[in-house]
């Protein structure tokens, strides 16, 4: 056994766990491949926060069936929050799958792989953080969520809230520093819940902040009941904490709220914002918001739409409801905003936020702008700004050529030359 392959959909999260499991692998001695068919372990990372991401989890499973038969001493296992704490439904729709592991319970799989290889995987495998990392990587600082919105899986199949220490992630992100990690963004379901020994998230970013070779900390994802006056005010005062921050309002209706059991109303989240933009200069601000979420009226829905107006986010991550089995909604409410309807409301918002944000984005032009240089995409080279704006950008000199430095990791000083709802675009200033 030698190889392995580990396929992933979801958030962020999801793509953390995957990297940390690779890494494990790696250290057992196995090798990432391309390929499924050519793998001696398969792992496929699930996500069921919506039917769509649920139903491309089947389908590739079904797709795994052939692979089965073609190679029955391969390891099949499937992980994410599809898998619960109750797996016998799963092993009876999918019997040819080896091992189902909850999120981040990697330790069943590493012993199969250990026994098969003659290893103790205990005594090889050491820290997780990925060998290979991104100049801009993901780091998991707290697990699970101890809320319950009524539409959301995700605390029956993460569990609840557990932060790591601060010494923790703070030596995890001094070992990336020195593997080429120049941006780290810390995750969390509530990240702004972060809380280890009297420690809360602006202590570890004043900790994180001291690393050499770091030269940017995000984070993702906030809740505004967590959101507190001293996280916002390290984000202003650290240099280091990118000056973003993505803050869920998931409606712009106080009923809707109550019914989604978000805690926290229209007002205290307008509230919130405003002391955002007030404390933290040059703040960008993104959300996410569900619409068609059951009982939503029209009125409620062009509620959402004010709020959106009036707030003007950098970015609105905008879904239209769908019923998760298992959830509080799919138990106790009726799903009866029409598909054709959710679509035109999800269609309405995102044509608002798209004026919205071609106007914001004009705003940058001719501006110059630090970007963290990613990787080259046809020709261009990808980063973002300090407030997540993805720029497309090039060297004067090399604009026309293929070949070019290798930017990767570096920050960059950008002349902004074209404005888009999506991008912004430019020259090396
Ligand atoms: S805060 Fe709500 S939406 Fe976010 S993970 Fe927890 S239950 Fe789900």
């Amino acid at each position: 056994m030698q190889t392995y392959h580990i396929w992933t959909i979801g958030c962020q999260m999801n793509t953390a766990d995957s990297e940390r499991l690779g890494s494990a692998l790696e250290q057992l001695g196995l090798t990432a491949v391309p390929r499924p068919a050519d793998a001696d372990v398969v792992v496929l990372n699930s996500c069921v926060v919506r039917q769509s991401a649920e139903d491309k989890v089947t389908g590739t499973l079904n797709l795994t069936q052939p692979l089965r038969k073609k190679r029955p001493d391969a390891v099949l296992a499937l992980t994410g929050c599809m898998v619960g704490p109750r797996t016998e439904e799963l092993q009876k729709r999918f019997p040819h799958v080896d091992l189902f592991l909850r999120p981040q319970e990697f330790e069943p799989l590493l012993e199969v792989v250990g026994e098969r290889l003659g290893l103790d995987w205990e005594g090889c495998v050491g820290a997780l953080a990925p060998q290979r990392p991104d100049v801009a990587t993901y780091v998991p600082i707290i697990h699970g969520c101890d809320l319950m919105c009524t539409f959301c899986i995700i605390p029956y199949r993460r569990g609840r809230q557990v932060s790591r220490s601060v010494d923790d992630v703070a030596h995890e992100v001094e070992l990336l520093a020195t593997r080429g990690v120049r941006e780290v963004t810390v995750l969390g379901q509530t990240v702004d819940a972060y809380g280890h020994e009297g420690d809360d998230l602006a202590d570890l970013f004043a900790r994180l902040n001291d690393i050499d070779g770091l030269d940017r900390i995000r984070f993702l994802t906030s809740h505004p009941s967590y959101m507190s006056s001293r996280i916002i005010k390290s984000v202003a005062d650290l240099p280091k904490v990118c000056e973003h921050i993505n803050l869920p309002v998931q409606a712009g209706d106080d009923d809707v709220l109550r019914r989604m059991r978000r805690p926290y109303t229209t007002a205290e989240y307008r509230d919130i914002i405003s002391e955002i933009r007030d404390t933290i200069p040059d703040v960008t601000i993104s959300t996410d918001i569900i619409v068609g979420f059951p009982g939503e009226t029209e009125q409620q829905y062009e509620n959402t739409l004010q709020l959106v107006d009036d707030l003007r986010f950098d970015k609105v991550h905008g879904a239209a409801y769908s019923t998760r089995p298992g959830t509080i909604a799919a138990r106790t409410m009726d799903d009866d905003v029409p598909q054709e309807e959710k679509q035109r409301r999800l269609k309405g918002l995102e044509t608002l936020q798209e004026g919205i944000l071609t106007d914001i984005n004009s705003a940058y032009l001719h501006d110059t702008v630090q970007v963290l240089a990613e990787n080259r995409k046809r020709g261009s080279w990808t980063g973002r700004t300090r407030g997540n704006k993805l720029v497309y950008f090039d060297l004067p000199e090399t604009a026309d050529c293929v070949a070019g430095p290798d930017l990767t990791g570096q920050l960059v000083d950008v002349r902004i030359t074209r404005t888009g709802p999506w991008s912004l675009a430019g020259v090396t200033a």
